[in-house]
């Protein structure tokens, strides 16, 4: 397989995507990122400078689901994308060249494009046995990630499994997997938890890096702010049930169809955080808690093991301004929570008729000028 040399313009022109199209992606990879409108056409002109950076993609201890995220994004799918603006050199579930003629591929990225290419890793890394327990052309995926991701300019761990471990390393993890960054400790690795990942955020952190040549700000688990910044229930469509105190008690019951609040069935929404209620599914269709299930946190750190039962409802109620437990809301039923609300609005209302009394006494002590 040779670098490509197409310019991003003729390549998107070869897969029928209009100058229309491409600009709608600028703008909205602009809005995912947060950044104010006017950055869609620097972004746009950036991509179309872009030199096309090799791109490689590793699979590891995996189920595929994050490639399929991405190639299966929407109308035009995100993924098409994706592929234009990277020269895709080395992805196992869609690169022609197979064998031992890919693998030389990936020794000749590694050694003629030391520092240049990015790598994205897909799946959890066995550790146990020397890594024995995942092998790719008689090499464990562990060697192959030292080796590789070493020398790339940088590494996104896209999905939970690359990030944490995810399903593979959940308890008791007979493989010893881990994620990306334990696995190959001190190398820089962006994490895009998730499972599986949300391509609009990937494509969002490329566009990141093409445009202004560096990634975007990280978290503490290094994970991008933008998409990880906030919670779940701070962005959620049925937020208002819940701080009515209206529940759903039983799937499919009179609530559940109303659309109240999954809370109470274990939505994890209160605690986990992810842009995922406003970039959505499907071209910004749905998404689960829209379509009517709860959150199972799946962008939380070791989500598997610690956000489990996934039907079990939290231990504790936040936002009520008192640590209210979960089970007390089942004893003493949605009515005492309203007057919760109550008591929680009358003493926000107290706060503010304060405030304003204060501010006012701050105006009349206030010489004119
Ligand atoms: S608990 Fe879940 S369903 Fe209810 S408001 Fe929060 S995120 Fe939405
Ligand atoms: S609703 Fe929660 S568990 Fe479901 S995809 Fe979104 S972040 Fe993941």
């Amino acid at each position: 397989m040779e670098i490509a040399k197409v310019g991003l313009r003729s390549a998107l022109e070869a897969r029928e995507i209009t100058r229309r199209q491409f600009i709608e992606f600028c703008s909205a990879m602009v809005a995912t990122l947060a950044l104010p409108s006017r950055y869609t056409t620097a972004v746009a002109e950036a991509l179309e400078k872009t030199k096309r950076p090799v791109l490689v993609w590793l699979e590891f201890q995996d189920c595929a689901g994050n490639s399929e995220s991405m190639l299966r994004s929407g109308d035009p799918p995100v993924g098409d994308f994706v592929l234009e603006l990277f020269s895709w050199e080395y992805h196992e579930l869609i690169m022609a060249g197979a064998g031992k003629k890919a693998e030389e591929t990936l020794q000749r990225i590694v050694r003629d494009h030391k520092g240049e290419y990015i790598v994205v890793v897909e799946g959890a890394i066995p550790t146990a046995d020397d890594g024995v327990y995942c092998t790719i052309g008689g090499r464990t995926a562990l060697d192959i990630a030292r080796e590789v991701c070493a020398h790339a300019a940088a590494n996104i761990a896209i999905g939970a499994c690359a990030w944490d471990g995810g399903v593979v390393s959940a308890g008791p993890n007979p493989t010893g997997a881990v994620g990306l960054q334990e696995a190959v400790p001190g190398i820089k690795v962006i994490n895009l938890g998730g499972c599986p990942h949300n391509p609009a955020n990937t494509a969002a952190v490329l566009v990141h890096y093409l445009t202004f040549n560096e990634m975007p700000e990280l978290d503490q688990y290094n994970r991008p702010l933008f998409a990880y910044g906030n919670l779940i229930h701070d962005q959620c469509e049925r937020r208002a049930h819940y701080d009515a105190g209206r529940f759903v008690e039983e799937w499919g019951d009179e609530a559940h169809r109303k659309g109240w609040c999954l809370y109470k069935v274990g939505c994890k929404g209160p605690e986990a955080t992810y842009n995922c209620p406003t970039v959505r599914w499907n071209s910004g269709t749905s998404w689960p808690v829209k379509a009517g299930h709860g959150c199972i946190a799946c962008a939380s750190h070791r989500f598997w093991d610690t956000r489990s039962p996934f039907y079990d409802r939290l231990p504790s109620v936040p936002g009520f301004g008192v640590d209210v437990k979960a089970e007390e809301i089942g004893w003493i039923g949605t009515g005492v929570v309203a007057g919760a609300m109550v008591a929680q609005v009358a003493g926000n209302v107290v706060r503010d008729v304060l405030r304003a009394r204060k501010d006012q006494d701050e105006t009349d002590q206030t010489p004119d000028a």
